[in-house]
């Protein structure tokens, strides 16, 4: 079931330029902006994706929900018991003697008994059988003495309501079961297999596209001439954007040359509905990325207080040009697409998007935003950081002697040493006022598992 990219446009919240919405906020310095504000400024742009697919439930693990999921039926679907036994009326009990019942018949699951259950009596039962009118409570098979048609319930075995299922307490009818926006998981799929549903709609996958700026960058399978580099950037970013579940467009390296540079831009703005470029956006620069940037779109050039991955472009592009003062909110303008320029460095680039560009493809996907498990561990060493930065250090957490967390700093922590990434299995965040850390001292660590 494919969805056109001229016709199913972006719901863009924010129809002001990058330039008036930056113009409009208090204290910003694009030369040191915090990361808070960059992701929140970020969270501010970002448009929504809104065709909808129906798949088969099972195709829809890892997608997100388009549309409430409200349940059309009690589930269970009547009260029913959580054991083997014999189901009962708790006003038949002695709360001083043991009570004897006589059985009247046994009810299975999936054939519920057909007769009625009179005071005095009682019905052998078995797991998810239905409870007979009337009945309350069942008393578990071990819990009693049979005598031919005849049960002994001990005094004081069960309480009234003792292990019974009640009708709709998994979920009612009418009841939303899953909310619109959410990542549809494991559990999700049978909850939706339990209510009877065999489809779901969920939003269309986004479309991003992705390529590294570069001369020095050759791509494998080329010879590597003197003074240049593979293109690793290309190979994270794929691996992280599969993870995400998006749908992913390489378009390889492009040399810093502006009909190169131009030409790709406009073939990825046409085409996905946000562009991921590594290299090109530092202050040194000399290369034309920025430049070319700027002329296709609504472009922000940013310096962000944190380490690694200083610099950074975010934006609004169009495959015909420039964009400023506004976007396609109303449907009939020109398609546009969020641009993430993010650093070349290898490492920065893992940390920018990490940081910045995870959660606002999410939000772009439609889903509700979670925020991520951190893990508190202690620091088995000191670490240096300076206050008016967000560091992003590469770490390995373990469980210590006690059974406490404990995490400790990968070896090289340079921000084109992508070895530091590939050994930790977290991130220790050490927040923008933070100063030094000190042996033993708690860090925030976001775990790559459930991440990557
Ligand atoms: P830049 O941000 O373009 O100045 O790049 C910073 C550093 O990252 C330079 O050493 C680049 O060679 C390196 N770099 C840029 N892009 C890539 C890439 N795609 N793969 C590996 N290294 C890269
Ligand atoms: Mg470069």
């Amino acid at each position: 079931m494919g969805v056109d990219a001229v016709t199913d446009s972006l719901r863009h919240p924010e129809t002001k330029s990058l330039q008036q919405i930056a113009a409009s906020l208090a204290g910003y310095d694009p030369q040191a902006l915090p990361v808070a504000q960059a992701q929140a400024f970020i969270a501010r742009l970002m448009p929504q994706v809104q065709a909808v697919e129906m798949l088969p439930i099972r195709s829809a693990l890892g997608r997100v929900l388009a549309r409430d999921i409200v349940s059309a039926i009690d589930v269970p679907a009547a009260d029913n018991s959580a054991m083997d036994g014999y189901a009962l009326r708790s006003a038949d009990l002695s709360p001083a003697a043991d009570t004897v019942l006589s059985i009247v018949g046994t009810g299975f699951a999936g054939r519920p008994f057909e007769g009625t259950v009179a005071a005095g009596q009682c019905l052998r039962i078995m797991t998810g059988a239905v409870m007979p009118a009337g009945l309350d409570t069942v008393v578990p098979q071990e819990f009693v003495k049979v005598d031919g048609e005849r049960v002994t319930v001990p005094m004081g075995a069960v309480r009234a309501g003792d292990n019974r299922r009640l009708a709709g307490e998994d979920l009612a009818r009418g009841a939303v079961a899953l909310a619109a926006g959410r990542i549809v998981r494991p559990a999700d799929l049978g909850l939706l297999a339990s209510l009877g549903r065999a489809e779901v709609a969920v939003f269309r996958r986004l479309r991003v596209a992705f390529f590294s700026t570069g001369n020095e960058l050759r791509s494998v399978g080329e010879p590597l001439d003197a003074g240049c580099v593979y293109d690793s950037n290309r190979y994270t970013l794929w691996g992280m954007l599969q993870r995400l579940g998006v749908e992913v467009l390489d378009l390889g390296v492009v040399r810093d040359d502006p009909a190169a540079l131009k030409a790709v831009f406009a073939q990825a703005a046409a085409s996905a509905d946000a562009v991921i470029t590594s290299g090109g956006v530092s202050v040194g620069e000399a290369d034309h990325t920025k430049q070319v940037m700027a002329q296709l779109g609504d472009v922000l050039f940013w310096r962000i207080a944190m380490r690694p991955g200083r610099p950074m472009a975010i934006g609004r592009i169009k495959a015909g040009g420039s964009s400023s003062g506004g976007s396609s909110s109303d449907g009939s303008s020109e398609h546009a697409a969020i641009l993430f320029g993010l650093p070349g460095n290898p490492v920065a680039v893992m940390v920018t998007f990490y940081a910045f560009v995870r959660d606002a493809l999410l939000a772009m996907s439609g889903a509700t935003p979670q925020p991520l498990p951190m893990l508190r561990a202690a620091s088995t060493a000191a670490i240096r950081k300076k206050p008016g930065r967000t560091e992003y250090q590469r770490g390995s957490v373990s469980r210590a002697a006690d059974g406490s967390w404990q995490v400790t700093l990968a070896g090289s922590q340079g921000s084109g040493v992508l070895r530091s990434m590939s050994e930790a299995n977290g991130l220790v965040v050490l927040a923008h006022a933070a100063g030094d850390v000190a042996a033993g001292e708690l860090v925030d660590v976001l775990p790559f598992d459930g991440l990557v």
